[in-house]
């Protein structure tokens, strides 16, 4: 049997492999699969249906599969589960293909199932003849009907005892287009007293008149997904088909069209794999089953993702608040930190929920070891400092890392006039407020100490602090490490530039948004705070630097350069996460 040669995997990022070897069942079968010979390498495939755009739950089925592939040193194929035309669109290829890129893997195939429907049908011609499928004329209601509960078997259908010849002859006139939608369905022909309803001669065709992005009018029948799948996986050569919880379900109807299709030993279906110039390394591949990720506070069913898009309750798949992949990509989101909660959450059987401080968690950790210090003030207010020239101007070395030296430093330009934080400031301090009040001292970073002198106020409002720099306070004078509570941050107004940064928090303010109590949905849930736009002030090194470069604001949190709007004359920055937890629960006073 001829092996094509095949591209070895390879991961983008070299810091994506793992340090320690993974141990988790999935992988323990792999092990012990390798160990007793039954594969001379490991397959693997992740295959999403091109109807919406990924979310990070997929994130951890493609770590999962890409994974796996790599550290067995075998192979993954994307494959698209495109069978059901109606809801796939190319637009979701795209994007899929620049998600699973993003996220640091590279796959040996691209594969489409579409690329097997003649080996689909030609292998349902096959289970006809051997007398393991038939027509069905029932309708969609009448198949319902026949199809018992639970706790009740199912009823044969009127037309299971056709003939081969007339199944045969139905089924190709099927393919040939001479019946409208709905009007019959291909079945296998199983058990209907099965307990397992999947085995209930379930439907492996049905009649759909619709185009379809890569085959066109070709078809006008279309596999359903579990017939399509497992036959797709053993033409692949997959040899461990990993999938999520609820196939478990599935996976005896999954052996059985492997058992009776039996593609190996077919020669017709085998030469149909030649003709198509297809792999020939076909294998009997094995399902196996994980728990999905689930994570508080947001939605993850594509249905919902939707649904927000469609009804602009966020700006688009995009939206940095989505779970999606390209939302939080352009949230500042890293293919690490991604990789990261999936090392972290791992592997099993067990469903769980993950918390969302996990995955915030992973990104802090990923940033605070890369991302370059800047300072910007987001919500500012003037400070004077009045003793001090008003050309006075210095440009002080600024370290962009507190822990990583070779990362240099850079300029940062000082005069007196400064922007803080308004918040940094407190006219009436309570207790324990360690920053800026009348007449209170603060350290400004890297500069020296400043005493508030006097407050400008329009009406209530605080326009400008005046404030003295302490000479003896400043680098290599003898005050200089003054002890003092509180250090601010703070940028040169006149070298300022201005930007707009976007405050992202949690896209709903319940932990579980699904849950349909009291006949709410999750659109009952959103919160109404989740974005914010602010005018911020950045020392110039933030402003020109290329979407999607990633800054710690000191003091502020994790931002990222907005990969759609950002431009260096007109900045545009989205908070990725703050520097803390700020939902964990408040400590105890
Ligand atoms: P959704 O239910 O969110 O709409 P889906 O399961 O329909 O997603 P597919 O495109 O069929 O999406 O999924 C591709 C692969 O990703 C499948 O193998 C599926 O099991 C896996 N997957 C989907 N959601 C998750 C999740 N939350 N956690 C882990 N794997 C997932
Ligand atoms: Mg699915």
């Amino acid at each position: 049997m001829p092996t094509p040669t095949k591209k070895p995997l390879r991961m983008n990022d070299p810091t994506a492999s793992p340090a320690t070897e993974k141990q988790d069942f999935i992988r323990q079968i792999v092990r012990d699969d390798l160990a007793a010979g039954r594969h001379a390498s490991i397959h693997t495939r992740f295959p999403p249906e091109p109807n919406g755009y990924l979310h990070i739950g997929h994130a951890k089925s493609i770590c999962l599969n890409f994974g796996v592939a790599a550290e067995f040193g075998g192979s993954c194929n994307l494959r698209f589960d495109d069978t059901n035309p109606s809801k796939e669109d190319i637009e979701y290829v795209e994007a899929i293909k620049d998600d699973v890129t993003w996220l640091g893997f590279e796959w040996s195939e691209l594969r489409h199932a579409s690329d097997y429907f003649e080996v689909f049908y030609r292998s349902a011609l096959k289970l006809i003849e051997d007398g393991k499928a038939f027509v069905c004329d029932l309708s969609a209601d009448e198949v319902r009907e026949y199809r018992g509960t639970l706790t009740e078997p199912g009823r044969n259908s009127p037309f299971r005892e056709r003939s081969v010849a007339e199944n045969l002859d139905l089924f190709q006139r099927m393919r040939a287009g001479e019946f409208p939608d709905g009007t019959r369905t291909l079945r296998a022909k199983i058990d209907m007293a099965s307990g397992n309803i999947n085995l209930r001669d379930p439907a492996i065709y049905r009649i759909r008149h619709v185009s379809h992005q890569n085959t066109g009018d070709a078809w006008p029948i279309y596999p359903m997904y579990d017939y399509a799948h497992c036959i797709s996986d053993a033409v692949e050569g997959i040899t461990h088909s990993l999938c999520t919880l609820e196939f478990e379900d599935h996976r005896p109807l999954y052996d059985w069209c492997i058992d009776n299709i039996d593609l190996p030993s077919h020669p017709r279906l085998w030469q149909n794999l030649v003709d198509a110039g297809l792999d020939t390394r076909v294998s009997k591949p094995r399902q196996i089953e994980f728990s999905r990720l689930n994570i508080n506070y947001t939605v993850m069913s594509k249905r919902k993702l939707m649904a927000l898009v469609q009804d602009g309750l966020v700006s688009g798949w995009d939206d940095p608040r989505m779970p999606t992949l390209q939302g939080l990509r352009r949230r500042g989101y890293t293919p690490a930190s991604l990789r990261l909660l999936a090392d972290r959450i791992g592997i099993s059987k067990q469903n769980s929920l993950t918390d969302y401080s996990l995955l915030e968690g992973c990104v802090r950790e990923d940033l605070d070891g890369k991302a370059v210090r800047r300072m910007a003030v987001v919500d500012p207010v003037k400070l004077v400092i009045t003793n001090l020239a008003q050309d006075h101007e210095e440009m002080l070395p600024f370290a962009n890392h507190p822990k990583l030296p070779e990362l240099g430093s850079r300029p940062l330009p000082f005069s007196p006039e400064l922007w803080i934080e308004r918040d940094d400031f407190m006219e009436f301090p309570a207790k324990g407020f360690h920053r800026l009040s009348p007449g209170g001292e603060v350290r400004l970073r890297g500069v020296g100490i400043v005493r508030c002198e006097e407050v400008v106020k329009e009406g209530e409002h605080v326009i400008a602090l005046q404030c003295t720099l302490d000479p003896e306070s400043r680098a290599g004078m003898p005050g200089a490490d003054r002890k003092i509570k509180g250090t601010i941050h703070w940028v040169s107004a006149r070298h300022a530039v201005q930007a707009e940064v976007r405050l992202y928090d949690r896209l709903f303010t319940v932990p579980d948004p699904d849950s349909e109590d009291e006949g709410k949905t999750y659109r009952d849930y959103l919160n109404p705070a989740s974005v914010r736009s602010a005018t911020a002030y950045l020392e110039p090194a933030a402003a020109d630097v290329a979407p999607e470069q990633a800054f710690q604001f000191e003091r502020l949190g994790y931002f990222v350069a907005d990969r759609r709007d950002h431009r260096g004359d007109a900045p545009v920055f989205n908070r990725t996460v703050t520097l803390r937890d700020s939902w964990a629960r408040p400590a105890t006073p």
